[in-house]
């Protein structure tokens, strides 16, 4: 799909055409130039020639456990990028986002991160990957609609902030996708720029930081990241972005065997935890390199300690790991 020049072309046509083809983009969800019957034909023609539609893509689907769907988008500069649509209970269709080609940051558990880093995202590349399961739901989801945006493919948003925002207040737009800011929500591994950022946006996104330890030198040995950002200066941007917008902020931790998920850790985070408007999401670990994850009931165990003391705990459901499409196992590249 190349847009570039659709603004260009559309410029010599009456106003009313903007309209027209927003709808047919957007909410129709086309898939050519020649489904867009509200046009005129020599219209129809030059826009077939000059901004192609296609969005090339490769589909996986699980065949156990849950619907999920993987696709593979290979991007006008041939880069690959992954995005899953996890299908849930009627309309509780979730579409998981990209917003780097790979991911710069490295962090020791993620495949993305093990992958390498090609390029950001731009913000209609980012769109496109919702428009893709729009496109794939209209012909194969009998009525189905996407529920639930969220931005935790491969890179980090927050350093791609410019486009990510775009994006959002795009697929955001009554005019085009017109999905509720409330139904999506962004992970970050901390980069605290992007939370202030985010907090002055008056959106009402949902946010949440890959926390995954409750002590900085543990942290810092997974994510290297986290060396630039402490746990007092992340948390202390949490909490003026709590204070700033008066929404919940979900902190995900990750359950890797032996490495994080002892009682003394259960108890660590419940005390930098137990805060107004904070809520911890476990993940259980998707095994990608040298980790394992963590028993189940080491993880419910876990979670009884910080319900214990008070920290509103969830476990998350994983879906789509039998076609490497899980959380932390998307590479952008097919399998072998
Ligand atoms: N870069 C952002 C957003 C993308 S990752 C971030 O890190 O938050 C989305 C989530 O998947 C993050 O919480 C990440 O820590 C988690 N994740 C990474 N590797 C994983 C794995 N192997 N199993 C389960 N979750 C993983
Ligand atoms: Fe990047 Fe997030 Fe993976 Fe870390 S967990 S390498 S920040 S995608």
């Amino acid at each position: 799909m190349n847009l570039e020049k659709l603004n260009d072309i559309l410029k010599t046509e009456p106003k009313f055409r903007y309209a027209q083809v927003n709808k047919a983009l957007w909410q129709e969800h086309i898939s050519s130039w020649e489904e867009a019957s509200s046009l005129p034909k020599a219209l129809r023609e030059k826009l077939m020639a000059e901004c192609p539609l296609e969005i090339n893509a490769e589909t996986f689907k699980s065949k156990t456990g849950p619907k999920s769907v993987k696709a593979l988008i290979t991007l006008n500069d041939e880069e690959i990028i992954e995005t899953v649509l996890i299908r849930q209970k009627e309309a509780r269709n979730t579409v998981c986002v990209s917003s780097q080609v790979g991911c710069p940051l490295g962090c020791a558990f993620c495949a993305t991160g093990m992958g390498g880093f090609s390029r950001s995202l731009s913000s209609e590349e980012i769109v496109e990957q919702v428009l893709f399961w729009e496109r794939f739901l209209k012909t194969e989801g009998k009525g189905e609609k996407i529920g639930n945006l969220v931005f935790m493919g491969m890179g980090e948003p927050f350093l791609n902030y410019n486009e990510f925002i775009k994006a959002v207040k795009f697929l955001n737009n009554e005019e085009t996708f017109n999905i509720g800011a409330r139904r999506m929500s962004v992970s970050t591994v901390g980069i605290t720029e992007g939370i202030k950022r985010l907090a002055g946006e008056q959106l009402q996104i949902n946010l949440a930081i890959s926390l995954h330890a409750a002590y900085d030198d543990l942290r810092q040995s997974l994510m290297p990241i986290a060396k630039k950002y402490s746990l007092h200066d992340l948390l202390r941007t949490v909490d003026s972005y709590i204070t700033k917008t008066g929404r919940r902020v979900m902190f995900e931790y990750l359950m890797i065997k032996n490495v994080n998920d002892s009682e003394k850790d259960a108890l660590e985070l419940s005390s930098i935890m137990k805060k107004p408007l904070y809520m911890v999401n476990l993940i259980p670990y998707n095994a990608t390199g040298k980790f394992r994850p963590s028993d189940r009931d080491r993880i419910d165990a876990f979670k009884k300690i910080l319900e214990d003391n008070g920290v509103p705990t969830t476990i998350r459901l994983s879906f789509g790991s039998g076609i490497d499409a899980a959380c932390g196992q998307l590479k952008g590249k097919r399998k072998k």
